[in-house]
Parts: structure tokens; sequence; C-alpha cells
């Protein structure tokens, strides 16, 4: 039997746990690297060359430093770690062209991330937070609650494995899209420090227009990005095209109504220059007809964009439908007819549940709502 113990601390148990665990690299940025590498007398270049290979190579290990001397990798073996996922699960669809990934975090906590193949784009959506807090009524993850943010280096790593697949059959990624698991801009410090990892040229260098942050309309996030950057692709998730129905799927639109988050959006559009994304996940019978499209034309008419329309995929006991083909092509082409541009996504991956909100991952102690 297991007796309980009282223990004094005299010091604040994390302040202790910290100065003595070793500390994690993945989610250091170079300048943050270059330190490591002076406190181990190594010139600061010497923290670039670590970055590049455990953002570039995806290195596991510090014995694969080859340009480092043995007694430095000894050194960093001693005092630091290499965060690398466990990929618990991968399972490719039936075309290849969707690849789940499943991977366990240090805490058991499970995220997934899916890799899309489309002519020579090669995409990764990535998960930003372990669940998501904000209860989207039509999506899997939404269904989880928040459970914890990712760290930089979680987020990163996903770009990382992907990578490591990828060069394993001659290719490469080429693309992000921040739209797995969790709201991007309610872990802002980490998904920017991990952008800027994507970025690096000896790294997985994605540039930034090649990266995509999908919010579900968080307009202090928008705001914050309007004015700090980085400056990525802006996918908004509209959904609705009035108060009353987006305050019934999408909880987040009765803080920021969808006229205050429009004009988030226009400032965020205005200072980068480029299009924005909204996406639109059509309901049948709910938010699917031509007088919805005509709706939402005249809401986005004045900002450069493109409209991606998501026709729904089924999630566990939610009683939305999805659209007929005819339904789908009629909203698409009214969208059109306005001179603007609408694509439809048939999301890949809907055989192995990697479809867009239908990431789900139950874990230890937490129950489905
Ligand atoms: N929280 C962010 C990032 C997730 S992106 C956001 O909301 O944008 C996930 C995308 O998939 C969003 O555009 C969302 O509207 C869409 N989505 C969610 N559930 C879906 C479902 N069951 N079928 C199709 N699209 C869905």
């Amino acid at each position: 039997m297991c007796q309980l113990q009282t223990v004094k601390h005299t010091v604040p148990a994390d302040k202790t746990l910290a100065s003595m665990s070793p500390r994690e690299l993945k989610g250091m940025l170079p300048e943050e690297l270059e330190h490591v590498a002076a406190s181990i007398d190594l010139e600061p270049y010497r923290g670039r060359q670590i970055a590049q290979w455990i953002y570039g190579y995806g290195v596991r290990s510090f014995d694969a430093m080859t340009n480092l001397s043995k007694a430095h990798r000894r050194m960093l073996s001693e005092r630091a770690t290499i965060l690398s996922l466990d990929e618990a699960e991968v399972v490719t669809d039936p075309s290849g062209q969707a690849t789940k990934y499943l991977f366990e975090l240090s805490d058991g906590r499970r995220v997934e991330s899916v890799l899309m193949a489309e002519g020579d784009r090669r995409t990764l959506c990535v998960s930003s937070q372990v669940g998501c807090p904000l209860d989207c009524t039509f999506c899997a993850t939404g269904k989880m609650g928040l459970i914890r943010n990712l760290t930089a280096g979680e987020i990163v790593d996903q770009v990382v494995v992907a990578r490591r697949h990828l060069g394993e059959v001659g290719e490469d990624l080429t693309n992000v899209v921040l739209m797995g698991m969790g709201e991007p801009l309610l872990n802002l410090p980490e998904v920017s420090r991990a952008i800027r990892i994507m970025n690096l040229d000896y790294g997985p260098a994605i540039s930034r227009r090649r990266i995509t942050l999908s919010t579900a309309g968080h307009v202090p996030g928008i705001e914050e990005l309007t004015r700090n950057g980085p400056h990525v692709m802006l996918a908004v998730s509209l959904n609705a095209t009035t108060d009353a129905f987006r305050n019934k799927i999408m909880p987040i639109n009765r803080r920021w109504s969808i006229s205050v988050l429009l004009e988030a959006v226009k400032g965020y559009q205005r200072a980068f220059g480029r299009y924005v994304t909204f996406e639109y996940v059509l309901l049948a019978g709910q938010n699917d007809s031509v007088e919805h499209a005509r709706a939402l034309v005249d809401l986005i008419r004045d900002i450069p964009c493109k409209v991606n329309v998501i026709p729904w995929n089924p999630i566990d006991g939610e009683a939305f439908g999805r659209p007929s083909e005819q339904r789908i092509e009629a909203f698409v082409e009214t969208i059109a007819a306005a001179q603007m541009t609408a694509i439809v996504r048939y999301s890949k991956g809907t055989d192995i549940t990697a479809g867009c909100g239908q990431l789900y991952q139950a874990s230890p102690g937490v129950e489905r709502r």
C-alpha cells in the first residue's frame, strides 16, 4: 500500500524542477540556441548549426551533430534535450493522398496532423492545441474542450516529422496550414515562435506566404497579428451570414460579432496586402441556400478574398448533414457570378477521419462532451 507523505517545500516546487531539469531545445529560436552554445563555450554560430540539425535535418540525438566535437555533444546531452513527438499511429487513406499522424505527447495527451498531397504541393495541417475551447457545434475537436496549449517545439516537430517522412521518398513539404486541432490565436506566442522556426532557410524553409493560419474569429488575436505579425496568410472560418445563426453554431460570435470580425479582417488585409480566405462549412438546410450565398457575397465583397466552401464532414453524435452536389454547386456558382473566387474543398482523408473538423482524440481522463 502506498502511504501519502507530506513534503515541506522551501522553494516552490516548479522552480526547483525547472532549475534541475535539462533544457528543451526544440522550440528555441536561433538566437536562443546561440546562448546555449555560448554556455558551453562554443562560438555563437554553433547555435545556428544546432538549429540546422534539429529543425533542418530533424536529428533526434546530439550524437548525430557531427560538426560538433564529441566533448561538446556530451556536454549538450547532459544539459539539454531534443523533444521528439512519438508517432503513435500513422494511417494513409486509400487514395494515398492523405496521411494522418497521431502523436503522443510526453504527458500522454494526443494530437493529430494531416499531410496532404495535391499535384506538386505537400501540405501539412498542423495542430496548435490539445483540444479546443471554442466549442463550435459542428466540429469534433470542440467536443474535447481545451486540454492544453502545445509548445512551439511540439508544433514545429509536427513539421519536422512530416519532412522526415517526405524526405524518405525524395519529396519535401511545401505548405503548412494551422487548421488542425485548436485555435491558433489562443496560443499565439507559441504559434508565432513556431512560425519563425518554420521560416528558417536552414530549417523547414516554409515562407510566410506558404503558411496559412486559420481562426474561428478571435478578434484581439487578429489585431495582434496585424500589429506585430507574423504576417502569414490568414483564413477565417465564417460559416454563417447572420449573427443569430453564427451565435448558435460558433459561440465565439457572441463575443465578437460578424461585423466586428470583418473590420479586424479588413485591418489585417490592408496591413498585409494579400488576399484573405474565408472558410464556409456547408451545413445542409441551414446555411447552404443560394440566398445564403448572396448574403455571404454582400458581407465580404469589399475585402480582397477567396472563399473555401467545405461540405460538412460527419462527426459522431452531431445531427448536421452534408448538402447535395447540386446545392453545393449552386452555392459556389452564386459566389462566382459575383466575380469572386470560390473553391469547393472536398476534405482529403475523410475515410480515415482526417477531414476538416474530424480531428478528435480521447485523452486519459477526458470525456467527450
Ligand atoms: N480554430 C481554427 C482552426 C481550425 S480550422 C478555425 O476555426 O479556423 C478547421 C476548419 O474546419 C474550420 O474552418 C472549421 O470551420 C472547419 N470544420 C470544423 N468542423 C468541420 C466539419 N465537421 N466538416 C467540415 N469542416 C469543418
